[in-house]
């Protein structure tokens, strides 16, 4: 019994077709995930799901797609690939997309929005597929084969870190597109904010985190809802993860700064005696939960 994880999107903020992205991917944030019994979760709608829907709608061979989708929340680089899904321009597919309760407005609203005359062609309302949105809580929800929980992260807003396992299985993967792990900044969290985060992560097979500056870059960025290499690695560490997946790259980084930071990022964990697996998320690329 496994999870099994695919990438599709890992750049933060925009797309970054290129040269200098081809490795590590342009594409904003999407990740898929396959129970054991094939059910499908889609994690963020950044435009690395389109691609996604090609590829479903060629493996679906004609037959019905359904699957749950959860945004961590609803900044474009989280939405905007949904309108590109082709998967929702057909009749028989069901789709039940997930979100905070917290957003200032609703998750239905900004999807609509996004979709509204002036910005697009294409209504949602002229969508085929079956959608239908659920809010999620700081809750533990079953179904479908798996588990989820939610947890409250730093970030302008509002946004939800997820942990999903098997049933009665421990372990499993955490992802956290969009957090600020440096306390400088304020925000409307509990004073044990880092300790919870710590225990909502604790033990994860996989940690995906938000690395989107180095040290110095942070100094600039600070309230800007993300965090650094370093703050991740002392995460993962402090929770004991197995393994932790570098993601939403910030923009500008190109392949082999990537290649660099992934070095550091071991160097560090080394330093600090951990056993950690240290890798950058790829477009592509696929990891077994
Ligand atoms: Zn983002
Ligand atoms: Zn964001």
């Amino acid at each position: 019994m496994s999870l099994r994880l695919q990438f599709w999107g890992t750049r933060g903020s925009i797309p970054t077709p290129g040269r200098e992205t081809v490795r590590y991917g342009g594409n904003t944030p999407c990740v898929e995930l396959r129970t054991a019994e094939g059910w499908l979760i889609v994690l963020d709608a950044g435009t690395g799901i389109r691609e996604l829907g090609r590829s479903l709608i060629s493996r679906a061979n004609g037959a019905p797609i359904a699957g749950d989708i959860f945004l961590t929340h609803a900044h474009w680089d989280h939405i905007q690939g949904l309108p590109f899904f082709g998967p929702l321009f057909q009749h028989g597919n069901h789709f039940t997309i997930w979100g905070a309760h917290a957003l200032e407005t609703s998750l239905g609203r900004v999807v609509r929005d996004q979709m509204s005359p002036v910005v697009f062609p294409v209504t949602f309302e002229e969508l085929d597929a079956t959608i239908d949105f659920r809010e999620i809580d700081e809750e533990c929800r079953r179904g479908n084969g798996y588990e989820v929980r939610a947890f409250q992260v730093r970030h302008p807003g509002g946004a939800l870190g997820y942990r999903f396992s098997e049933r009665d299985h421990a372990r499993g993967l955490v992802y956290i597109s969009d957090n600020e792990l440096g306390l400088g900044a304020k925000y409307d969290t509990r004073a044990a904010w880092r300790e919870q985060l710590v225990d909502f992560v604790r033990g994860a097979h996989i940690l995906v985190h938000d690395t989107m500056y180095t040290a110095e870059e942070y100094d600039h960025f600070r309230g800007w809802g993300h965090s650094t290499y370093d703050q991740a690695v002392e995460l993962a560490l402090d929770a004991e993860v197995e393994r932790l997946v570098l993601y939403h790259h910030k923009p500008e980084r190109s392949d082999d700064e990537v290649d660099r930071r992934v070095e550091e990022c071991r160097a560090l964990a080394a330093r600090r005696g951990g056993k950690l697996d240290i890798l950058a998320a790829a477009e592509g690329m696929t990891l077994i939960v």
